[in-house]
């Protein structure tokens, strides 16, 4: 039975490492991927400002055509104000010219809204860059050394399983069955150590008959409330 025990010990060892990697296998994929969704942001981010610089452009440079032609209207307005007959056609013409004078306010007023807006934008784009910058670096800094870890630790499972796999073969195997259930059932751990006369696991109160035979150390011994195996700590 001893050699039994101190089997089951081995395996529950080899469990407390896969409990380990196992949050690494979770943990280092998704912190490789942040840091690539980083850049995708910002690159999206920069992608989409750019846009907006360059309608903001457009629409600046529509709005100066617009302008230059009321201008030109303008210009042919005040010729023929010059060789006009009538009262009637010059106070027509002259309404015509002031009614494009207070358009081009209008359009100027526009440009420079859309002038504000440019220098809003171009802060923007400022921020985006620098964001995709170190979003880039952190990711070339980080991405091969992650990569490798993730090689690693899931390697590292490979061979703690297959390890526990060989122990297990020593066991019999309703023994290996109830392991395998506690293993499933409490968190990954099926064996623990007392702590004074308690169980390590639950906390539950030991019977001073079974703290005998913990100290005795021949049976297999169960808690009687989580059903986890409980091994005799020598250092308590
Ligand atoms: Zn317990």
């Amino acid at each position: 039975m001893r050699k039994e025990l101190e089997i089951l010990i081995e395996m529950q060892k080899r469990d407390d490492e896969i409990s380990k990697l196992q949050v690494l296998i979770e943990n280092l994929p998704k912190q490789l991927s942040n840091l690539k969704k980083n850049v995708a942001t910002a690159e999206s981010g920069l992608k989409t400002v750019k846009e907006e610089i360059e309608n903001n452009k457009k629409e600046e440079d529509k709005l100066e055509l617009e302008i230059r032609s009321n201008k030109d209207m303008m210009g042919k307005y005040q010729n023929q104000l010059l060789t006009i007959q009538t009262n009637k056609e010059y106070k027509a013409l002259n309404k015509e010219v002031s009614h494009l004078e207070k358009k081009n306010e209008d359009l100027e007023d526009e440009i420079v809204e859309l002038m504000e807006d440019q220098e809003d934008l171009r802060v923007n784009q400022q921020g985006f860059e620098d964001d995709l910058k170190s979003a880039k670096q952190e990711l070339a800094e980080n991405e091969q050394r992650l990569e490798n870890e993730i090689k690693e630790v899931n390697k590292d499972m490979e061979v703690i399983r297959s390890e526990r796999k060989e122990l297990a073969k020593e066991l019999p195997m309703p023994i290996v069955k109830k392991y395998a259930t506690l293993i499933k059932n409490r968190h990954r751990k099926a064996l623990v150590y007392n702590i004074g006369n308690t169980c390590g696991g639950c906390g539950f109160m030991i019977r001073p008959q079974v703290m005998v035979e913990l100290h005795e150390g021949e049976k297999i011994l169960f808690c009687e409330s989580c059903s986890r195996i409980i091994v005799l700590n020598k250092e308590d």
